[in-house]
């Protein structure tokens, strides 16, 4: 009989935990409960952006093997860090949603409001390096969309674009709404799902293409479709001979969401189970040995058995640890993370000071098999710990969100036996 895992979390790193687990033939079963991060935050893959003081790193895996053990990436090595980009690689090809990158190498993507951050893997609609192949740039806005502003985003490239003889414009589409999101604001979502329906698409097309001269590239909010397909982009490349880059809008992430379906038909098609609205609240751990985990939810208390456990329940925003003044803790296993008593002491004064802070580092403790450990003591023996909850870095200063979520769910599906 196959062993068995279950996964806590399906967030980036739980849903590619359980691809892993289960091609490697685990039954594989995903708790999960409310959105991952993915939802707010956009789908590509920042591996390691910047040094400690701020220097741009123009190759992630060769800084990778510069870090302490204390950082996820010190653990994981950067052999398992250049496989498990890799295979993520080849799942989203195979998935017909195929991430563009290489691993040895950080590109510079546009961002939402024009200036350019580094990152690793991008999904097939935002591909950097078609700025340096362009010599128009059209800025697009759309009427009503909330927070995302196409003349903003023209001034700032414009500013920030070494190559002078480029010309950037920008200028608005307009799309018609039914009544019932007419009451409300347009997200990006919306305008992407209309881009889905074939007259959507057709009036969207009309509107853009006299604004093709040359090798085009229009710059837009991610609304090339609401799945995780290119047939948009395809057909807009053949039918009006153009480039596209998306860049970031307000949540919801289209991006992250289309990364999140991805995942999920890839687990599915493997045969993961996915049990979502499964709020797990507590576990049974004997010996350092977690027997069962426990969900609460509408009806009755539920357990889960399983060889393994990978807790993939996310930082503070996902609420998989748990903050109280002076004190952190991760709420199933119940293990304290260990931060200082005084909570002035967790921020530098100013938020952005150039270097990272101290609380966005705080998380739980490992070995190198990202089992959790308390003062080098391990705590669980089948339990292991992925993603945003690991202890030892600041993904927002350093660029290395979902790049550690990947790495850190690959080495941990790998080394169950
Ligand atoms: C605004 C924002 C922008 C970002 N931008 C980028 C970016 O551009 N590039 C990048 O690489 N990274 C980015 N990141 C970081 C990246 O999104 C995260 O590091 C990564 O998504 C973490 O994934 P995760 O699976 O570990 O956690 P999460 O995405 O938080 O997923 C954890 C999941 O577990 C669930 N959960 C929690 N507790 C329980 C429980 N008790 N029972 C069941 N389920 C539970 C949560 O609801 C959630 O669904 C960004 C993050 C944010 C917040």
């Amino acid at each position: 009989m196959s062993k068995s895992v279950v996964i806590i979390g399906g967030g980036i790193s739980g849903l590619f935990a359980a691809c892993i687990c289960a091609k490697r033939g685990f039954k594989t079963t995903v708790l999960s409960y409310g959105q991952g991060a993915l939802a707010a935050a956009g789908g590509i893959i920042d591996v390691f952006g910047y040094d400690e003081k701020g220097k741009l790193i123009h190759d992630p895996l060769e800084h990778i093997n510069s870090l302490p053990s204390s950082h996820p990436y010190g653990k994981i090595g950067a052999e398992n860090v250049e496989a498990a980009l890799n295979t993520f690689l080849k799942l989203s090809a195979e998935a017909k949603y195929p991430y563009k990158g290489d691993v040895h190498k950080n590109q510079m993507v546009p961002t939402g409001i024009g200036t350019f951050k580094p990152t690793c893997l991008t999904p097939p609609t935002i591909d950097g390096d078609l700025i340096n192949h362009a010599d128009r740039i059209v800025v697009l806005g759309f009427k009503g969309l909330k927070d995302y502003f196409a003349d903003l985003i023209c001034e700032n490239l414009r500013r920030n674009l070494p190559k002078s003889s480029c010309e950037i414009l920008s200028t608005e589409i307009l799309l018609n709404f039914e009544s019932s999101s007419a009451c409300r604001d347009i997200s990006a979502l919306d305008i992407a799902r209309k881009l889905d329906t074939h007259v959507g698409y057709l009036n969207f097309r009309e509107q853009i293409k006299s604004y093709v001269k040359g090798k085009t590239l229009f710059i837009l909010p991610p609304v090339l479709s609401a799945s995780p397909s290119t047939d948009l982009l395809d057909l807009l490349d053949i039918e009006i001979n153009a480039k596209f880059i998306e860049v970031s809008a307000m949540p919801p992430s289209v991006t992250g969401y289309r990364t999140e379906l991805m995942l999920k038909n890839i687990a599915e098609k493997l045969g993961v189970e996915i049990i979502e609205k499964a709020h797990v609240f507590a576990s049974e751990v004997k010996d350092k040995h977690c027997s069962y985990v426990m969900t609460q939810g509408f009806d009755r208390i539920r357990k889960y058995s399983a060889d393994h456990f990978i807790l993939a329940s996310g930082g503070v925003f996902g609420n998989g640890l748990v903050t109280q003044m002076g004190r952190m803790y991760e709420p199933i296993f119940n293990i304290e993370i260990d931060v200082p008593k005084n909570q002035q002491e967790w921020s530098h004064q100013y938020l952005f000071t150039g270097r990272p802070q101290p609380f966005a580092t705080y998380g739980i403790e490992t070995d190198n098999t990202l089992r959790p450990t308390n003062k080098g003591q391990l705590l669980l023996d089948n339990v292991y710990v992925v993603g945003r909850a690991l202890a030892g870095y600041d993904f927002c200063f350093e660029k290395s969100g979902n790049g550690v979520a990947i790495c850190s769910a690959y080495h941990a599906a790998s080394l169950l036996e």
